[in-house]
């Protein structure tokens, strides 16, 4: 057992079985013994892969984007330019580093990341000296907000239910023979999951991210209260289905119970949820990934990328390329929704 799962198996022992939130917010953000707390999951030696670590024309594309929303609502002189989850800081500064010559707009803004603490805040600040860090969007500036959250919404904590009769049962974390298992509680109904009746059968798995309508709903609040645009991107689709808990370490997908603060565990976003939360800002129609990246001029840039490059690295940056819009690759699978404010046209790539 992880010093993690013998905690985890302590409490259970004295209060009982724990809901998969709880569980994995103890993997994953535990102070001693997170996964995030402790690690840096996406260097040589890491776990899993993101976009802005395959390439940096994922970063430049979204830069560019948020640049053109900030032009297209007149420019406004003091802005932040938030990130939620930075990983290594790679996206940040690829976005930076894009937008050096829009005029003005590196003169208004200051870079504010929220992130937990621990070692990737040390590995941000080497690459983002000048940014602001936040433990939550709570203490996000009052000011115009132009943002970016890649695979962050996925490493949030979620609860499990499967359907019976009109009724729920919750997955829940005890304890069998002094080890971790999977129970179920006795089914009841929950007014959480009334809109679940009419898409799901006797079964069916659903999942809700309790956190994640605070987080969404802050973010609109304040791009519907002083201008902006929020990109948020990430594995899932509309309306959660089925079980999509995955844990991975080392690039290879392990048991979720297994080493519990060893392996990243995340689950596909529900982004009807993030839609629903924009208001009062609005958000854009779901759109995958690839087309996205398309619409926002991918295909220029590697051309123009692959003209200095030859031999193993031209082939590292097609095989790139193909692996962020190809739709049997990360094109299809992870989807971006935007949000933006009423009177402001709609961030460039995305449709209302
Ligand atoms: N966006 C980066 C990293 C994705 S990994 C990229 O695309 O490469 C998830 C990120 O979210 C990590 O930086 C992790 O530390 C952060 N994170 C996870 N849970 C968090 C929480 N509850 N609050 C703040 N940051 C969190």
């Amino acid at each position: 057992m992880t010093p993690l799962a013998q905690l985890i198996a302590a409490r259970i022992a004295a209060t009982g079985p724990i809901t998969l939130a709880d569980y994995m917010r103890d993997c994953l953000t535990h102070p001693v013994y997170g996964y995030y707390s402790t690690r840096d999951p996406l260097g040589a030696q890491g776990d899993f892969i993101t976009a802005p670590e395959i390439s940096q024309m994922f970063g430049e594309l979204l830069g560019l984007c948020l640049a053109q929303s900030w032009r297209d609502q007149g420019s406004p002189p003091q802005i932040t330019l938030g990130e939620l989850g930075p990983g290594r800081g790679t996206l940040m500064a690829d976005v930076l580093r894009a937008t050096a010559n829009v005029a003005g707009f590196h003169a208004a803004l200051s870079v504010h990341l929220v992130e937990i603490p621990g070692p990737l805040r040390a590995t941000q600040s080497r690459l983002l000296a000048q940014a602001t860090w936040h433990d939550s969007v709570a203490s996000l500036p009052e000011a115009p907000l132009y943002l970016i959250a890649n695979e962050f919404f996925d490493a949030l904590p979620i609860r499990q239910f499967i359907r019976q009769g009109n009724g729920w049962s919750e997955v829940v974390v005890g304890l069998s023979d002094a080890k971790l298992t999977l129970g179920q509680t006795s089914p009841a109904p929950l007014a959480a999951l009334q809109h679940r009746l009419g898409d799901t059968q006797d079964g069916d798995r659903v999942e809700l991210c309790p956190a994640l309508p605070g987080i969404a709903s802050h973010i609109g609040g304040l791009i519907a209260r002083h201008g902006g645009a929020a990109l948020f991107i990430d594995y899932g689709d509309w309306r959660s289905q089925g079980d999509t808990v995955q844990a991975l370490r080392g690039h290879a997908p392990t048991d979720p119970l297994a080493e519990p603060g060893l392996a990243d565990l995340t689950a596909h976003v529900d982004f009807e949820v993030v839609a629903n939360a924009a208001s009062p800002a609005k958000h854009t129609r779901l759109t995958p990934q690839g087309v996205f990246l398309e619409r926002l001029g991918i295909a220029a840039r590697a051309q123009r990328l692959a003209n200095g490059l030859s031999g193993p690295a031209l082939t590292a940056h097609l095989a790139a390329h193909r692996r962020l819009t190809h739709p049997v690759e990360m094109g299809q699978l992870f989807k971006v929704v935007g949000y933006y404010p009423p009177s402001a046209p709609t961030p460039p790539g995305l449709e209302p």
